[in-house]
């Protein structure tokens, strides 16, 4: 049974009068430990979908299950619940806390969880290493470089131990050396706990790191391919 599976999801936006169709109608099933890119022109409908994926917006036609439990169907309680234990997520901006140490700001959502500092912190420290930045745990993020700090938020979306990340243009505010190293990271964390990951991006220079790539384009899924190299294209 695949880990998310979504059924003809239509995202539809009202601005003023008009009607923006944002997802015009995608099914998409998504297995554990796949690593995932979704890629696209801007405005082609990647954001939207990765809120779709990550339970944090309701679609306004079709479905969204995750863990075989259709979200629609669920309490708001109970969805939060579901995001909340089994999903983690990386923005765009990085979105730390900045009077926080990198350390502290990976702690925050296993605290927030009810755990104890000691429990968090350990945790936390445990991450921080798998990520590269042991030395850095004392340092806020203004402190550290783009690329640090992107790792950072990393440490924190799996602090909980996802089965999902959900991670939309986590390399846009990055030069190429730094967007690479962050794509290994989260390939490299993919194989290592078969951590399913879902990363938007309008890069084409980082596909060939994933096994798959949806290629959106209008609201559409235009394209669905395992790994690039071993697909010829029409
Ligand atoms: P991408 O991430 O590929 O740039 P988005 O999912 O952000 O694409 O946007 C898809 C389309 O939906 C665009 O036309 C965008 O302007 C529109 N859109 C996205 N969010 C909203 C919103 N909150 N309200 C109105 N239109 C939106
Ligand atoms: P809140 O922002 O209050 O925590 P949620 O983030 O759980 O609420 O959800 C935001 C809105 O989208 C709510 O109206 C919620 O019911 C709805 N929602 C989120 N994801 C889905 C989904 N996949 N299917 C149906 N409704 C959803």
């Amino acid at each position: 049974r695949p880990l998310v599976e979504l059924h003809g999801v239509v995202k539809r936006y009202r601005l003023g009068g008009a009607a923006i169709i944002a997802l015009a109608g995608i099914d998409l099933r998504i297995g554990a430990g796949e690593f995932v890119a979704v890629w696209g022109p801007s405005g082609s409908g990647k954001s939207t979908l990765c809120n779709m994926i990550g339970l944090l917006d309701a679609p306004t036609s079709g479905s969204v299950s995750f863990r075989g439990q259709d979200a629609a169907k669920l309490s708001d309680n109970a969805r939060s619940d579901l995001r909340n234990q089994g999903i983690g997520f990386v923005f765009q901006g990085f979105n730390l806390v900045p009077v926080l140490s990198a350390l502290e700001n990976v702690m925050l959502p296993l605290q927030i969880g009810g755990a104890s500092a000691l429990v968090a912190r350990d945790a936390a420290r445990l991450r921080l290493e798998q990520v590269g930045l042991g030395a850095q745990l004392t340092q806020r993020p203004s402190s550290l470089s783009g690329g640090q700090q992107q790792r950072v938020a990393i440490a924190r979306a799996l602090i909980g131990a996802p089965a999902l990340v959900v991670a939309d243009e986590p390399t846009a505010n990055l030069d190429t050396a730094n967007a690479l190293l962050i794509i290994e990271l989260m390939r490299r964390i993919s194989r290592e706990e078969g951590t399913t990951f879902v990363f938007s991006t309008h890069d084409q220079r980082l596909l060939e790191r994933v096994d798959r790539q949806v290629m959106m384009r209008d609201g559409c899924a235009v394209e669905d391919r395992l790994h690039a190299a071993t697909v010829a294209t029409p």
